[in-house]
């Protein structure tokens, strides 16, 4: 299991990383999840060891202060891959190996099926695809068998469909392999496809960790609730299982009392009935209309493609479960 505490890194006087506590039990993949700038690549770099820092990395209690980058039983991934271009996608594959002394051409055909290139061997790395040489890429760094995964913004290079294919890949393929691994992204999407525990990062800090679907229903501050994607905020009231605020009431298990909410565009949506409005923005997504509504003030709302209502509709909005989020520790 990984520990991490009190976890610094500074370049200068800039604080890329502060104060972070953290771990990782054996089988789990954790997710770091951040914005841009946040830190996220600086603590990655610093738990593999190739960043200088302050606080402790340990390994099953023990200390890795004085263990070097190649010593710790760590695979990396990176965005790019960083392959070999001279070398076939089974020297590729095989770099771990030969590094450990050992030279297994089963291992490789092993590792090339687990990540979907069975029958690869042979092929030049610069004659596949995006996701094909990140696949090539996790295989290299799964065969020498890593007691520790890290992998940075693994996906972040490719298109759209490919992306989301090849997330749902690694999922399935990190658990069949119960690999520990910790993966570093700024995309929630990715983040809640991957992880079995999730940690929010934002500037140099881990604002929050927990079960990916608390930490979405319960975003720990109104920071943190901004960048998992809620766009209004208001007041509500829990009474006898049911949250109440001024877009109309849903059900929600939680002690009575007075509650800060956070609403997502998904939370608020037309319907026949509902508070009234007036649109003023309107936007086509990839599966749906992104509308801003006056209703009082501007919020976010989201409508169905077909039907969708256009600039200047009065229209109705009703409160979707599904969006909104309570903040609050
Ligand atoms: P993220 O991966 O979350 O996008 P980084 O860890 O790359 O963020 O960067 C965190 C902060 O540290 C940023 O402000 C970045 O400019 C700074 N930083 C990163 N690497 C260096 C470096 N080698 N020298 C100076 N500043 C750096
Ligand atoms: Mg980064």
């Amino acid at each position: 299991m990984l520990s991490v505490s009190g976890l610094t890194v500074r370049y200068g006087s800039v604080t890329a990383v502060s104060d972070v506590d953290l771990s990782i039990g054996d089988g789990e993949v954790l997710a770091l999840l951040g914005p841009s700038g946040c830190g996220k690549s600086t603590l990655l770099r610093a738990v593999a060891g190739l960043e200088p820092a302050e606080g402790t990395v340990c390994w099953d209690g023990a200390d890795l202060a004085d263990v070097p980058v190649h010593r710790r039983g760590f695979g990396l991934v990176f965005q790019d891959g960083q392959l070999f271009p001279h070398r076939d996608v089974a020297g590729n594959v095989a770099f771990g190996l030969r590094m450990q002394g050992r030279k297994s051409p089963e291992r490789v055909a092993e590792l090339l099926t687990l990540v979907g290139l069975a029958g690869y061997e042979s092929r030049r790395v610069t004659s596949l695809s995006g996701g094909e040489q990140q696949r090539v890429a996790l295989a290299r760094a799964l065969a020498p068998r890593p007691r520790l995964l890290l992998l940075d913004e693994p996906l972040s290079a490719l298109d759209r469909s490919m992306r989301e294919q090849l997330a749902m890949d690694l999922a399935t393929l990190l658990r069949a392999a119960g690999t520990t691994a910790m993966v570093v992204t700024h995309d929630h999407d990715e983040a809640f496809t991957l992880a079995d525990r999730v940690a929010v990062m934002n500037a140099g800090r881990v604002n929050q960790t927990g079960d990916p679907a608390e930490v979405w229903r319960r975003p720990v501050d109104e920071e943190t609730a901004r960048f998992l994607g809620c766009t209004t905020f208001l007041p509500g009231r829990v009474a006898n299982g049911v949250l109440t605020c001024e877009f109309g009431a849903i059900p929600l298990a939680a002690p009575d009392g007075a509650v800060h909410v956070g609403l997502r565009p998904t939370a608020l949506r037309p319907a026949p009935a509902g508070v009234a409005g007036k649109v003023t923005g309107r936007v086509h997504r990839h599966d749906h209309v992104r509308l801003v509504v006056d209703a009082g003030r501007a919020v976010d709302a989201v409508a169905e493609v077909t039907n969708a209502p256009s600039v200047g509709d009065e229209v109705t909005l009703t409160l979707d479960e599904t969006g909104v989020a309570i903040i609050g520790p």
